[in-house]
């Protein structure tokens, strides 16, 4: 099965997103192609491993438009979605780190953030040892300027977890002084909205408290991160399948720690990263590591 990877759904396709347009483009398309699976049919596709060539709609980062605008139009097409939601957010009334770098990207002139942001980095902050491989591995395929490029990996993955609030806090304030907790309400669907989501048939998945680069954490840090949001998730919505979908979710964003603690813990049956191939195999025997495709892939449909 094609089980396709969405975020940002808008008017204008902000946020690395793609427009309402675009979005529905691509449901034409696959809908003329192959078909949209229902729930019950990616649910036995997942238990039975009864593979087919059918697409399934995800969505990451529990964000307002997938409420306030996806929803609506998979109902009115009949179609399901499964949403991957952090909780972090609603604890501490901010943007999560990865789109504090979004929103900043998004609205201010990506080389002067990187200017900024990059002097307040010091060489002690960076975890140097991975910089080469974080070139190689992240960001290849998507349309990004040069100083977006530059900024996300600085941000999102050169810059080392311990500083991230601190580096963000203080970029971020430059820019939205304290303005960010009603930034914050506006860019995430409420816990009521998705509980309505999930009351009407749509799949809800954990995708970690604080959206971290697990790979990057060490055990007891990934097990909170893990098991907090996903326990959150499933004692609020009344769960009764447990799916969980790696932030970032790239090969160099989780390691060996965190797929044991999956494996271990048994309330998460199924794991989604991100890599451009179908789903086939992994269903029955890597059940941690079913790869998912970017739409971006799909954008010139
Ligand atoms: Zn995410």
């Amino acid at each position: 099965m094609k089980i396709l990877m969405y975020h940002s759904i808008n008017k204008n396709g902000d946020y690395n997103g793609l427009t309402i347009h675009q979005f529905k483009k691509q449901l034409d398309y696959f809908k003329h192609h192959w078909d949209i699976m229902t729930r019950k049919e990616f649910l036995k596709c997942l238990q039975t491993g009864n593979n087919n060539d059918n697409v399934v709609l995800t969505f990451d980062d529990g964000l307002s438009c997938h409420y306030d605008i996806v929803y609506p139009i998979l109902k009115e097409r009949g179609l399901f979605g499964v949403f991957f939601a952090s909780t972090g957010q609603y604890e501490k009334n901010k943007l999560l780190n990865v789109h504090r770098t979004h929103y900043l990207l998004d609205r201010y002139n990506s080389k002067k953030i990187f200017e900024y942001a990059s002097k307040l980095v010091t060489t002690e902050m960076v975890n140097e040892k991975r910089i080469e491989e974080y070139n190689e591995e992240v960001y290849k395929d998507q349309n990004n300027s040069e100083f977006d490029y530059k900024t996300k990996r600085l941000l999102n993955y050169y810059l080392k977890p311990m500083w991230k609030d601190q580096i963000l806090d203080i970029v971020m304030g430059s820019v939205a002084f304290n303005l960010e907790q009603h930034i914050a309400n506006e860019f995430y669907m409420s816990l009521k909205q998705m509980k309505k989501m999930s009351e009407d048939g749509m799949l809800i998945g954990s995708h970690t408290i604080s959206h971290p680069l697990l790979s990057e954490l060490n055990e007891e840090q990934q097990e909170r991160e893990i098991i907090g949001c996903h326990a959150f998730l499933k004692e609020y919505l009344k769960l009764n399948y447990g799916l969980f979908a790696y932030p970032y979710g790239g090969k160099s964003s989780f390691n060996a720690t965190t797929k044991c603690i999956l494996h271990d813990y048994k309330d998460i049956d199924y794991s989604f990263i991100v890599e451009g191939k179908e789903a086939k195999e992994e269903v029955i025997h890597n059940v941690h590591k079913i790869p998912r495709l970017d739409c971006n892939g799909f954008l010139d449909v």
